[in-house]
């Protein structure tokens, strides 16, 4: 089926909620928030709002210290490893507001936007990094390593023609393989990167570049759920869209994904920097892989992999901001309390 824009005024759209639809149904765009089809989108919406976060409150300057004593393969591996999100969150941030455009459920949409504006913040968050802890050059040197370093293209491109494919071609199997491209990009791109900045933590080291990667992977962690639920609400709407062929393509996607990532981690990382190894992250994003799949409601495709490694044990410790009640190096609670009024001059 071909997706078409959605209208953006539109009085004669349809006010029962019931018979609202994902793909291809008939909205006013009015954001009634006490009717909605799915009701977790309110605990969503809420969950989003409350992670509201502030990339320069976290203080960088044990970073920038510390950042001078890397050794060279730390180095290397924390500039392509930010290159790389950099790329990431800021296609992110341009790819959302194109799917926004065909969903014709304004509740998922609200979440869509919410998302955009965190991916903005993630893409901001990394440059206060590079301003607070690299020189002007090496910034710039690191912004654009994606065009020049042949690992990094590939992935990026890899990622980047899923996202493209959609320009293309709008219909809805086009469109359910770019929710599945999302969905690998917040569940498996972001972790050989995440678990190095862990490390780095749990040895003392760059603790401010953990603390702003903490709140990242909170942040990636609703989007994950946003995309599971988009897949598995869309296959419960449309189910003869979600065919055995398909299904295939989305699994050979989620494969692709991982050996991609686990390749990039290796190439990154492999066995240069102490803590981590290849073996290690390689067990982990293969776990990952099958861990994404079982949450779309399939078995696992490789049950080798179903248990979270006990040597990466550690990253999920470090990664749960909600866990670490207070800050290691700050005295400020990780978790935001809720803003207090602001007081506009105007
Ligand atoms: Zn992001
Ligand atoms: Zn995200």
């Amino acid at each position: 089926m071909l997706l078409h824009k959605k209208a953006l005024f539109n009085p004669q759209g349809e006010t029962d909620i019931r018979r609202g639809k994902i793909l291809g149904g008939n909205p006013t765009n009015l954001n009634d928030f006490n009717h909605l089809k799915y009701p977790w989108t309110s605990q969503w919406y809420r969950q989003a709002m409350n992670n509201f976060w502030i990339p320069e409150e976290i203080n960088l300057a044990q970073d920038l210290k510390d950042y001078q004593h890397l050794d060279p393969a730390e180095k290397s591996a924390y500039n392509k490893i930010l290159s790389f999100l950099i790329f990431l969150d800021s296609l992110q941030t341009a790819n959302l507001p194109r799917l926004t455009e065909y969903v014709t459920l304004s509740e998922l949409c609200l979440c869509l936007n919410i998302q955009t504006f965190q991916e903005s913040v993630h893409s901001q968050s990394y440059s206060y990094m590079l301003d607070s802890i690299v020189s002007p050059a090496e910034r710039m040197e690191i912004l654009y390593q994606w065009k020049d370093d042949a690992h990094l293209l590939a992935r990026n491109t890899f990622i980047g023609n899923l996202y493209n494919e959609f320009q293309e071609k709008q219909d809805d199997v086009t469109f359910v393989k770019v929710l599945m491209a999302n969905y690998i990009l917040e569940g498996i791109y972001f972790y050989s990167g995440f678990s190095f900045f862990y490390n780095l933590s749990r040895q003392g080291r760059m603790p401010g570049s953990a603390q702003e990667i903490r709140y990242i992977n909170r942040d990636e962690n609703t989007h994950l759920w946003l995309f599971r639920s988009l897949i598995t609400e869309l296959k419960a709407e449309e189910p003869q869209l979600f065919t055995p062929e398909l299904e295939a393509e989305l699994l050979a996607m989620l494969q692709e994904g991982v050996r991609q990532e686990i390749a990039w981690g290796q190439y990154v990382i492999g066995d240069k920097v102490s803590g981590l190894n290849s073996r290690m992250l390689s067990d982990y994003i293969q776990y990952l892989g099958n861990l994404r799949w079982q949450s779309l409601g399939y078995a696992p495709y490789d049950p080798a992999h179903t248990h979270e490694p006990p040597s990466m044990a550690w990253v999920a410790q470090y990664a749960d901001a909600n866990l670490v009640k207070t800050d290691f190096f700050e005295a400020r609670s990780t978790a935001y309390a809720k803003s207090t009024a602001l007081i506009d001059d105007l």
